[in-house]
């Protein structure tokens, strides 16, 4: 898998001294590539290989697989963090990709080990799943960055930018972390009403900046209960999956087909609402800038920090547009609009058709 991010990662490392829009655009199918070897990988390998018998053989292939697949990004991360240290990125590889990983895994067991009849073993299945998942939702995760020191409580600069634009914006002041992170990065928790920002961004970011995205990150929080009450059902509708196998018993195949075509379609439903409520954070941030263009340089900064596409790949990712959000908030980029990055590279399609055979031939 290292090999095959080396690989990938040959187009982009040639396209050094481009502009870094042109980098980003060309490094995101190996990034796609990466996502889809880390959350889909293991499960492929760990059920779909015949020659291991017990289930327990599948589970630790699984993880091995999956390990395997996070050690294979650092050249990634490398090409985005030339000066990146192992150690440093080992701890925040696993803080950002393992508690996605436990909610996968979650998911997938549960699908395969619920009966297809009611009674105490799916009672428990049920149980066990929602219990995972809703602790993670009430911020398990960060309890345990806490308890291993990658997440603080914000520091003075911080805090005091927090509290003005909380103050400006006349809302209460929130409580605030900075997460030990090279990625610029910043988001809003609004059931717990709290705001994590990365060291990576207020590393790169003037305290205008800062104040900026705190606005935005503000701005989440004060969403209507309705939208909250959203946020907690879009979280929740993975987990109608869970009773396809029952499904299938009682009333055949096609009410399988009914229950992923609702959870496509609510699915489809909340990313609209979530972008939309992403434009009105965009918004708010802007009416509260300090210094008119604050806010865009800051999103300028962390795309390129993190060397994200200045245009997506498709219309369903959660935010607008770089290119768009940064015209909305009153600052034309100083370059040309790029075309939309490729969704996956021919090295990764390639690797995926050659597991395919591989499997094929075992069988
Ligand atoms: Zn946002």
């Amino acid at each position: 898998m290292a090999a095959r991010n080396l690989v990938a990662l040959a187009p982009v490392r040639k396209a050094r001294g481009v502009h870094w829009s042109d980098r980003a655009r060309s490094l995101w199918p190996v990034r796609t590539g990466a996502a889809f070897m880390l959350y889909g990988l293991p499960f492929i390998i760990g059920i779909g290989i015949p020659f291991l018998h017990h289930p327990l053989q599948r589970v630790v292939c699984g993880i091995a697989v999956f390990f395997g697949a996070m050690l294979g990004t650092f050249s990634i991360e490398r090409t985005v963090r030339p000066g990146l240290q192992w150690g440093h990125w080992v701890r925040q590889a696993l803080a950002a990709h393992l508690p996605i990983f436990i909610l996968a895994v979650n998911l997938v067991l549960a699908i395969l080990l619920m009966p297809t009849q009611f009674g105490p073993r799916m009672a428990c299945v049920v149980v066990v799943h929602f219990t995972v998942r809703y602790l993670f939702l009430a911020g398990i995760h960060y309890r345990v960055l806490r308890w291993v020191g990658l997440l603080r409580p914000a520091g003075e600069r911080l805090r005091s930018l927090v509290t003005a634009t909380a103050l400006g914006m006349q809302q209460p002041v929130p409580s605030t972390s900075e997460q030990q992170s090279d990625v610029a990065q910043a988001w809003a928790l609004p059931l717990q009403h709290e705001l994590i920002f990365t060291t990576g961004l207020l590393a790169i970011c003037t305290d205008e900046e800062v104040g900026a995205v705190v606005a935005h990150e503000m701005a989440h929080l004060s969403e209507s209960r309705a939208m909250l009450a959203g946020r907690i059902l879009a979280w929740s509708l993975p987990s109608m999956l869970i009773f396809i196998p029952p499904m299938v018993q009682w009333s055949g195949p096609p009410s399988a087909i009914l229950l992923l075509l609702v959870y496509f379609l609510a699915h489809r439903a909340w990313q609209h609402y979530s972008k939309r409520m992403e434009e009105r954070a965009d918004r708010a941030a802007t009416a509260s800038e300090q210094d008119a263009g604050a806010y865009a340089r800051a999103l300028c900064k962390i795309y390129e920090a993190d060397l994200v596409p200045a245009v997506n790949a498709g219309k369903r990712a959660s935010h607008p547009d770089l290119y768009d959000r940064m015209i909305a908030a009153g600052v034309t980029p100083d370059f040309p609009r790029p075309a939309k990055p490729e969704h996956a590279s021919f090295v990764g399609v390639a690797c995926l058709v050659l597991l395919f055979i591989a499997v094929l031939l075992y069988q």
